[in-house]
């Protein structure tokens, strides 16, 4: 098998590519840094090994030697192998020396590159590294050493003179010195210069001077690795092309209380935005056991939610059946586009998708076609409005609780996030009633409570038998309804 060499960019999740993914979801052993995204190893599965061997908190390293041990030793035994770096391997990530380690050894090895935080931080902060203006070549530098140093590795006088952008990486600590050499070597004091922290990270800072300003400007700012610094005319386009700060949502802080297993798209969504996304998962979804039920009784099958869907089709799994349970004519109903989705995963097309994603809007949705035996499936806490409704047209209806959200615990570092967190998103009334059980003094308590942001007039009024009245009320009651909502209220609110 083999050792792969891979990089996983520069922070953002989304910058990570397809071919790393796929890799971390095979791999037997994945050998990891601390600089790689918060999410890297979600898709790892879970009997992988995991081998941390980054810095913990400015204390010592796994040492190399101990690096390339590990990953001569688990490449010989014959194992998937992923490497994982910031950023590309093989820009000062020491992949070279990996590589040649597993050469030396007969294990067989492949590259994958990442995004480079040389060209990413400054790209996310409006900075082309190449203009065909202002840059016609781009040099990476590191600055690990301090350039005073006469066993110092780089040339700083030949970098001073050279005719494009200079991007130095680690290169924090020195600044005041590399800066001093170059303006030393002949670069003009006034010479644009930028850094980019954590660049395309959420809380990602960018400060803009001059050659002669910037290590002072830094210093002032309290710029702390990681960090590039970007000199060159290039560094002064940040002026124009900030566009990572111009995002709708930029800045704020938004908490998603929706069950981890579905918390991901409306995250994903609203980092695209530029929010800040917390994820307090006041539920977790607990499907209950049970036979598969007998679908071909019914004429119309109503599903409620996603959940549901998953549920339906595992209880179908495990009795060994599969979409063609359904009976041949039965109609199948669902209450909002994202169950439709998630039904047409299993091949199934929904027949009824209504266009007001509650319950009441199902029954509208229906029309008059009769309804002889209907089966609702559904959560175990849900309301009665939809058999309710369907009793009431004369249908034999069957209830079947699939699943139930149960409450689950914040961390201390949740609870205080919530506090500070500029929105809070309600996305069903069980998501309120769960928030409340887990950290209803974190939200009510605080002094400057978050904006509540809620997904229709169903959860508005679950908020409101809690004693507080949402600020935000989504027109469309889906994920792109209330982010709509969240962005509209955003732009109202910086307008002031
Ligand atoms: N192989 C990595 C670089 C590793 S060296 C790559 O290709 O990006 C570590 C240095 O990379 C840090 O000191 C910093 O200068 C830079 N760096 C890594 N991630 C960064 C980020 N998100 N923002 C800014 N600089 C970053």
């Amino acid at each position: 098998m083999t050792v792969y060499l891979v990089g996983a960019g520069p922070g953002d999740p989304g910058l990570m590519t397809a071919r790393s993914l796929e890799l971390i979801a095979h791999a037997d052993v994945i050998v990891y840094d601390r600089l790689i995204p918060e999410t890297a190893l979600a898709g790892a599965r879970a009997d992988a090994e995991l081998v941390y061997v980054g810095k913990e908190g400015g204390g010592p390293s796994v040492g190399q030697d101990e690096i390339e041990r590990v990953l001569v030793e688990r490449g010989s035994r014959g194992l998937s192998v992923v490497r994982l770096k910031g950023g590309d391997p093989f820009v000062f990530g020491r992949g070279g020396e990996e590589a040649e380690a597993l050469r030396a050894a007969g294990v067989a090895f492949e590259v994958v590159p990442g995004v480079t935080a040389g060209v990413a931080a400054p790209a996310y902060a409006g900075i082309p590294v190449t203009h065909r203006e202002a840059a016609s070549a781009v040099a990476f530098v590191t600055g690990h050493e301090d350039p005073a140093k006469p066993e110092s590795a780089l040339d700083w006088a030949a970098l001073a003179v050279f005719p494009g952008t200079v991007v130095v990486y680690m290169g924090v600590r020195q600044l005041a010195s590399i800066t001093a050499r170059l303006i030393d070597g002949g670069r003009a004091p006034e010479e644009p210069a930028a850094l980019v922290q954590r660049g395309t990270l959420p809380g990602q800072r960018a400060v803009l001077g001059t050659l002669a300003t910037i290590a002072q400007d830094a210093e002032r700012e309290g710029v702390r690795a990681p960090a590039v610094a970007v000199f060159g005319p290039v560094a002064a386009l940040r002026e124009r092309l900030a566009w990572l700060e111009a995002r709708p949502l930029h800045g704020l802080r938004v908490a998603v209380t929706r069950a981890r297993a579905q918390a991901s798209a409306i995250a994903a969504r609203l980092r695209g935005l530029g929010a800040a996304v917390l994820e307090t998962p006041a539920i977790r979804i607990e499907p209950l056991p049970g036979p598969a039920p007998e679908l071909s009784r019914y004429d119309l099958v109503c599903l409620t939610s996603p959940n549901g869907v998953d549920a339906l089709f595992d209880r179908l799994r495990a009795a060994g059946r599969d979409a063609r349970a359904f009976a041949a004519d039965a109609r199948v109903a669902v209450i909002g586009p994202g169950t439709a989705h998630r039904l047409a995963r299993f091949g199934v097309r929904a027949d009824v998708v209504p266009e007001r994603f509650v319950a009441e809007g199902l029954v509208e949705a229906l029309g008059d076609a009769p309804v002889r035996h209907a089966l609702v499936a559904r959560a175990e806490e849900a309301r009665d409005v939809l058999p309710d409704a369907l009793r009431a047209r004369g249908a034999e209806v069957d209830v079947l609780a699939l699943y139930r959200t149960v409450v689950e615990p914040l961390s201390p570092e949740q609870l205080s996030g919530l506090a500070d967190a500029d929105y809070v998103t309600f996305t069903s009334s069980s998501t309120v009633r769960n928030l409340f059980a887990a950290a209803g003094e974190a939200l009510l308590g605080a002094e400057r409570r978050p904006r509540l942001a809620s997904i229709g007039p169903v959860t508005s009024a679950t908020l409101r038998e809690h004693g507080l009245e949402p600020d935000v009320e989504a027109e469309r009651h889906d994920i792109e309804g209330l982010l709509d909502a969240l962005v509209a209220d955003a732009g109202r609110r910086q307008e002031r």
